[in-house]
């Protein structure tokens, strides 16, 4: 049993191989995930690693070479639960290979989240992954269970899909699946929405056709998140030579898509290399200040909140504090800007207090915090 923990655990986690599971090396099957700014720890497995399906990334694919284990329903809820009593793991996200068929495994894959419900009256987080082409009924079945939804999308085009799968179709199995999804949410919202994630460097996407697609999802399909999961080479695959994603890259996508997500950037406004890809030296936001001269000083007393969250170091909270605190007063020194958490090393060149510009020197000792802002919420 502990054997099919640590491989299901492992691969579990390997389909997300996320910038903050790989900084802090955490347990194979536990994955770290950020939720209102505290770190919480997922139980991410797969109910089964058999997989009908050839995708030449993936470590389940049908013709590689590795020891397959499942797990029934009873058994995994029950193997969950016992964790979560014990406060090992927090809540749940649960994955799995297409065995057979896919409408099957997902039935398997809903039973675990009604068995944790029904027979234990477990009222924590549930994630399931809707898997490709599944019915709709069973869609909304798993809505029913979990507080979110997920479906991976794995690339950006039905030209990009080919490269790395032969059998998935890109509109019929994904696109089409997630609209159902994203249709389902809309009627009955989930508690944390829904959200899809790709395979960043398997193959030669750019990232701005990722970002463009990330928009093009967030518009249509009301995502609430895209993950940006780098790849990583699995021996006895396909793609085992290639090289893996850098967690640089992964880093700055995941800092343009808050700039797009959550502070009214269009993807046309992210500035790219010449190739069509983010600058890995540097934030997005601080390149785009730099090419926007005209743009800035910002007047700290003045600015409404979109011009004030277009400033480097100043996010939605400390933007929303600085409204707050010009209901009561005028902000008349730097230091009421650093205690509400705005960073001002980045932003002393971009702002003005009462008109006037800031000195430096005194506050060039700030560390960076890239956490809070960059997982921002729940997988
Ligand atoms: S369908 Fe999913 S689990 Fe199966 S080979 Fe493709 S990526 Fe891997």
């Amino acid at each position: 049993m502990q054997k099919k923990i640590e491989v299901l655990g492992s691969l579990g986690i390997f389909e997300v191989s996320d910038y903050i599971y790989q900084k802090e090396n955490y347990n194979s099957f536990i994955y770290p995930s950020v939720y209102k700014n505290k770190i919480v720890k997922l139980f991410k497995i797969l109910l089964s690693n058999n997989c009908k399906f050839n995708c030449l990334y993936c470590a389940n694919r049908k013709d590689r070479d590795c020891p397959r284990y499942s797990f029934s329903p009873e058994e995994l809820s029950k193997i969950f639960y016992n964790m979560w009593s014990k406060n090992i793991v927090d809540g749940l996200f649960l994955s799995s290979g297409i065995d057979k068929d896919v409408n099957e495994t997902e039935e398997k894959m809903i039973e675990v989240a009604k068995i944790l419900r029904k027979k234990y009256g477990y009222y924590g987080y549930i994630h399931l992954k809707i898997l490709p082409g599944v019915d709709e009924f069973l869609i909304k079945k798993a809505s029913l269970y979990s507080d979110r939804l997920s479906l991976n999308m794995e690339t950006i085009s039905p030209e990009k899909i080919k490269k790395i799968s032969n059998e998935k179709d890109f509109f019929k199995n994904l696109l089409n699946t997630l609209k159902k999804l994203s249709q389902i949410n809309l009627e009955r919202p989930l508690k944390n929405g829904i959200s899809t994630q790709i395979i960043v460097g398997s193959i030669d996407e750019i990232d701005r056709d990722i970002l463009n697609f990330a928009f093009y999802l967030y518009k249509n399909y009301k995502i609430s998140r895209m993950y940006y999961s780098g790849f990583i080479p699995v021996k006895n695959t396909p793609f085992e030579n290639k090289e893996p994603c850098s967690l640089k890259r992964q880093v700055r996508l995941y800092q343009a898509d808050i700039l797009i997500r959550r502070y009214n950037f269009l993807p046309s406004e992210i500035p790219f290399d010449s190739k069509g890809n983010l600058f890995l030296n540097k934030d997005p936001k601080l390149i785009w200040a730099g090419k926007n001269p005209d743009f800035f000083p910002i007047e700290i007393n003045k600015a409404d909140f979109y011009n004030l969250i277009r400033v480097p170091g100043i996010g939605i909270k400390s933007a929303k504090k600085i409204i707050e605190i010009r209901k009561e007063n005028k902000i008349n020194s730097p230091e009421i800007l650093k205690k509400i958490g705005v960073r001002l090393k980045k932003a002393i060149p971009y702002i003005l207090i009462n008109g006037k510009k800031i000195k430096k020197d005194e506050f060039i000792k700030e560390k960076e915090k890239i956490y809070p802002e960059i997982f921002d919420e729940v997988i």
